[in-house]
């Protein structure tokens, strides 16, 4: 097995397949021994657990999740990678690569495709340009994960984490927390990467919930509402919502006066317990 996190077996497989890093599709490769061991073993329960990846890189992620699963799927969008992997994942028969755009796949129909009835977790260190749609993606597609152990930006890791009502909180709280537990689990130092980013980096797992609280149409219609409030969040919830939602302010107000909201509310204060109820009492 080559071993990806070393500096010469890197330059030495970019020179050979003339491969350049694109920064614009978050190429920052891992090159820390100890990060995707640690990866693979929060984020695969059991070897019959299948692993989807997003963005293999040159594959240093995914021969780690291939030691500890005995079924890994890869989503990679870049096409340029497909002779570099070719070689470093060479020794390996339970890896498959899907050439395609993450975004443009709908998760449920590729777990039922790739997986049919195995339980499947998701690993990944993630482009940092599109980290927060590709976990909107997942999270709102209805697809049953077991797992989402993932590499992101620390504020990222911040905001994913936070609490709804917090200050860090943004849309993409609000969809973790209705679909499962967020955790950080370790923080990852720029110098673990090559190229180094100019932030450090986080591992954190979601674990979605057995009984979702919602249906995806439910969480559908939250984060219409959450999109819009957290869009102009400095703004009071009846102002924000009015204009995001396009309904009239009387009609905002009564539905937080039902919710038994102030109407000098920040949408920033609203709780999760009370997003559900505020969404229906405005029919969004
Ligand atoms: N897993 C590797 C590692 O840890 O070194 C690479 C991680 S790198 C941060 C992100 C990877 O995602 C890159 O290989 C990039 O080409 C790929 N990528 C970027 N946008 C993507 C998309 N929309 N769909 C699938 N893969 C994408």
């Amino acid at each position: 097995m080559l071993e990806l996190t070393d500096m010469q077996v890197i330059r030495m497989l970019a020179k050979k397949h003339r491969f350049s890093f694109a920064k614009g599709l978050g190429q920052n490769f891992l090159i820390d021994p100890e990060v995707c061991p640690a990866i693979a073993e929060y984020g695969i329960p059991s070897p019959d657990c299948g692993v989807l990846e997003i963005g293999t890189g040159f594959g240093v992620l995914t021969q780690q999740l291939a030691l500890k699963s005995e079924q890994v799927v890869a989503v990679e969008l870049d096409r340029r990678l497909q002779p570099v992997l070719a070689e470093t994942l060479a020794d390996f028969d339970n890896i498959s690569v899907v050439w395609q755009d993450i975004m443009k796949v709908d998760p449920a129909a590729f777990l039922q495709e790739h997986f049919g009835s195995r339980d499947v977790a998701v690993c990944a260190n993630l482009p940092y340009y599109i980290t927060s749609p590709i976990l909107m993606h997942l999270l709102e597609s209805g697809a049953k994960f077991r797992s989402i152990t993932v590499m992101v930006q620390k504020e990222a890791a911040e905001r994913l984490c936070a609490e709804i009502g917090s200050r860090q909180a943004g849309a993409v709280t609000a969809a973790v927390r209705l679909r499962g537990h967020a955790e950080q689990l370790f923080g990852v130092p720029r110098d673990s990467f090559y190229p180094a980013p100019k932030v450090d980096s986080a591992v954190i797992r979601i674990t979605p919930f057995d009984t979702p609280l919602c249906t995806p149409e439910q969480l559908h219609s939250v984060l219409k509402t959450v999109r819009a409030g957290f869009a102009q969040r400095r703004k009071t919830a009846v102002n924000g919502l009015s204009s995001g939602l396009e309904l009239p302010k009387e009609q905002v107000a009564a539905a937080l006066a039902a919710c038994g909201l102030d109407a000098n509310v920040r949408f920033e204060q609203i709780g999760q317990d009370t997003l559900l109820a505020l969404t229906e009492a405005l029919g969004v």
